[in-house]
């Protein structure tokens, strides 16, 4: 199987009808990139920015997280690269950052929350990465957004750093992409002049299920209660989905669903069109699309649908095992 794989690597994931998915990768280390070559993703849908701040003792100096970032673009050749900020709190917390005892860490003081109210370590990191770029395009998101208000905040934050770096004379991105990780059922909600403010929005659908589903992503006794594929919960998508398509945001979905195959199957048939997984899923997900006809899949989701199947579980599993 893995040879097979290999032998799809420089092949598009493209369905029999020739609709084009495009996969790319999860990654949160420099040692991650050389997967991007060996598993052909277009490119890194989802840089995790935590760990270079979680195995240190202290904040990491801008100079060394502009060394880091600076090498990823380098290694991704030019693929391009989505940076998300950082997004600590949670399940992850800083060991030298005082305790914060909350008793709901996930829907507590997280992620673009800490860095609005902490603008100090967020200026550092966007400008690490303005440096990092020395005028090549950059990409960047941000984790955890709930509301409109606190995506123009972080993207003004952005701003200002490049208009800074550009008023000392330094190199700025000619092409500066700015997204929110919607993974709260909040965002799917915003209006549509929020969607038309984002270059991208990427779907962190780990998080977003957890709290559309109100089960905690960290409890074994209730992570895999729900089904991804339940009825309602791609309703939520598809609302999501059309309205990106409707506003011309470009849309992606980057939780460890996408790089299961029934999962991202039935987001492509959703129309779903790029997927970020990890490197290893990349192979098994392609050569799943280039034998699927997504629009046919599409037809047997919604009939699945309107028999009043609570998921469509069955009905696209049967439909792969047949391929
Ligand atoms: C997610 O929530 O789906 C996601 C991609 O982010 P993380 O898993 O890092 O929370
Ligand atoms: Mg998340």
């Amino acid at each position: 199987a893995q040879k097979r794989y290999a032998d799809l690597r420089d092949l598009p994931a493209e369905d029999r009808n020739g609709t084009r998915i495009s996969l790319v990768m999860n990654a949160g280390l420099l040692a991650d990139l050389p997967s991007l070559q060996n598993s052909g993703a277009e490119g890194v849908g989802l840089f995790r920015t935590e760990l270079q701040f979680l195995t240190r003792s202290r904040v990491p100096r801008r100079d060394e997280l502009a060394q880091l970032y600076k090498r990823v673009m380098d290694a991704a050749q030019g693929k391009p690269v989505k940076f998300r900020t950082l997004d600590i709190g949670s399940d992850k917390v800083l060991p030298y950052m005082k305790p914060q005892d909350e008793p709901n860490p996930a829907m507590g003081w997280r992620a673009i929350r800490v860095g609005l109210d902490k603008p100090g370590v967020l200026r550092m990191q966007l400008q690490a990465l303005i440096r990092a770029a020395n005028g090549r395009p950059l990409e960047v998101m941000f984790p955890f957004i709930a509301c409109p208000s606190e995506f123009h905040a972080g993207r003004d934050a952005l701003l200002r750093q490049r208009d800074r770096e550009a008023a000392l004379g330094r190199p700025v991105p000619e092409c500066l992409k700015i997204g929110a990780m919607l993974e709260t059922p909040s965002l799917g909600f915003a209006p549509d002049s929020f969607y038309q403010t984002c270059d991208f929005i990427s779907i962190g659908g780990n998080d977003l299920k957890q709290f559309f589903f109100a089960a905690d992503r960290e409890n074994e006794r209730v992570r895999r209660r729900y089904d991804t594929l339940d009825v309602s919960f791609l309703t939520f998508l598809e609302r999501i989905i059309v309205r990106c398509q409707a506003t011309n945001t470009v849309l992606s979905f980057c939780g460890e669903d996408a790089g299961r195959p029934v999962e991202a199957l039935t987001f492509a048939a959703l129309g779903l069109r790029t997927l970020s997984m990890r490197p290893a899923s990349i192979g098994p997900i392609k050569h799943l699309i280039r034998r699927a006809d997504l629009a046919e899949l599409r037809q047997i989701v919604q009939r699945a649908r309107n028999e009043g199947q609570q998921s469509v579980r069955n009905a696209v599993t049967t439909y792969l095992a047949h391929l």
